[in-house]
């Protein structure tokens, strides 16, 4: 559920028709709900209430400080996989003690930024990592929290793209060898060993991948508490999918009742990383219909968003529903909708039935809220969208639309050019 609805054939977010907003700032820009918002956080860490628990969202599905302000206020952690999402998390007043640290390729800057900051935790990806952080930790002279991520081998049965727990994936340690490196984790001399960790993928739409990963990290849990370990956390990834098109995951709390009910035994703490089933849905891209033209196979609408905008539809071919900002016009039509770069892969949606489009008519590119601005770039040297967040009554912008002067930030003609 969300505030996006039509008044009178015209949709608007919350109380704000979006036209308005359109005028104001032009387009494309992204738009976010914070009542939408505030309602996904709450659905979910409330699912959890029962339990000892630590809600930390997914920084990189949206990073925008003003989203990561309002789910630090709500009491939510960060998960974050570099030293820049780190930052931000800071910058928008996250506590570290509710920081973790995930991702295959943590440099040494980012290492000793994290250690600085004191964070809850690292989740240590490959033993050569963890070597890295005990002997940054041994220089600072401090103890780093660890857990190790398991790759459990399971089949999330999501896109082959943002599926990450199967063996042939790059991330986490092998389930079968983990034994063996808490073991040597236990001999580092500035490593604490405090949890396990998982996250097996994204945009899931059963519960039975996560149970299946949850009962291999219960039967290691147990060994290793067997072998003395202090198993404080069990983390448990995000990875919950949301409702696109036909899908139909689980409701937060039906996973919440799934996961509480196996790990009811373990006494840990548990951790999650939702991403996509906080933000997905309180987003959409709104975007211009610049021209329209047909060819003997096809319409074509082209719209003033391109995939430097959102790179989901032609990164994994995922489906976003188009709406018209004003829907009173009931003649429909199949078409494209392309944006404007030089590539044929450009497409917001294919052969799709929307309704009669026109020049000068605003779109909607929904559930768009997350992966959409934070995968954004600046190809054919386009300028990066604004980011807009309703409140009721009222609308911010959250981030100014790039300016060529943004593009060419940093760069420069060597003298020898000149
Ligand atoms: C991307 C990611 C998440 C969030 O995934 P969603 O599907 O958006 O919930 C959580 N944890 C890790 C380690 C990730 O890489």
């Amino acid at each position: 559920m969300h505030y996006f609805q039509y008044q009178q054939d015209e949709l608007y977010c919350e109380e704000v028709p979006i036209r308005d907003i359109a005028e104001e700032v032009g387009t494309p820009f992204y738009l976010y709900s914070h009542r939408t918002l505030k309602r996904h956080f709450n659905a979910f860490d409330g699912a959890f209430g029962k339990v000892d628990h630590l809600t930390c969202f997914s920084v990189k599905a949206n990073s925008n400080l003003a989203i990561l302000k309002i789910f630090a206020d709500l009491g939510s952690g960060m998960d974050v996989v570099s030293g820049g999402e780190l930052y931000r998390s800071l910058l928008a007043g996250t506590k570290p003690e509710k920081i973790v640290y995930s991702g295959v390729g943590k440099t040494l800057k980012e290492i000793e930024y994290a250690l600085k900051t004191d964070i809850l935790m690292f989740n240590v990806e490959s033993l050569q990592e963890l070597t890295a952080i005990n002997h940054c930790a041994g220089r600072f002279n401090m103890k780093a929290r660890v857990s190790l991520r398991i790759n459990p081998d399971i089949d999330p049965k999501t896109h082959p793209y943002i599926s990450t727990g199967m063996k042939s994936n790059k991330f986490g340690i092998d389930i079968k060898h983990s034994f063996e490196d808490y073991l040597h984790a236990k001999e580092m001399e500035f490593i604490e060993v405090v949890g396990v960790d998982c996250h097996i993928g994204s945009q899931l739409t059963e519960v039975e991948p996560f149970i299946d990963a949850l009962e291999k990290l219960a039967g290691l849990i147990n060994q290793l508490r067997g072998q003395g370990f202090a198993i404080k956390y069990l983390d448990l990834g995000g990875g919950l999918g949301i409702k696109y098109d036909q899908e139909s995951p689980p409701h937060p709390s039906e996973y919440a009742d799934a996961i509480i009910k196996c790990t009811s035994g373990l006494e840990s703490t548990l951790i999650f990383e939702p991403g996509r089933v906080l933000v997905g849905n309180a987003g959409i891209l709104i975007a211009e219909v610049l021209y329209t033209k047909s060819t003997e196979l096809k319409n074509f609408i082209i719209v003033d968003a391109g995939m430097n905008d959102l790179l989901r539809p032609s990164l994994y071919d995922s489906f976003h529903e188009i709406l018209p900002i004003n829907r009173k016009n009931k003649e429909e039509m199949q078409a494209d909708i392309v944006g404007p770069i030089c590539e044929s892969g450009d497409f917001l949606a294919r052969e799709r039935v929307v309704p009669k489009l026109e020049q000068g008519d605003l779109i909607a590119a929904m559930s768009a809220g997350a992966y959409g601005f934070t995968m954004s770039s600046n190809y054919n040297s386009r300028t990066r969208p604004a980011e807009i967040l309703v409140d009721g009554k009222n609308y911010h912008i959250i981030r100014e639309r790039e300016t060529w002067l943004d593009l060419v930030r940093g760069e420069s003609i060597p003298e020898f050019l000149k």
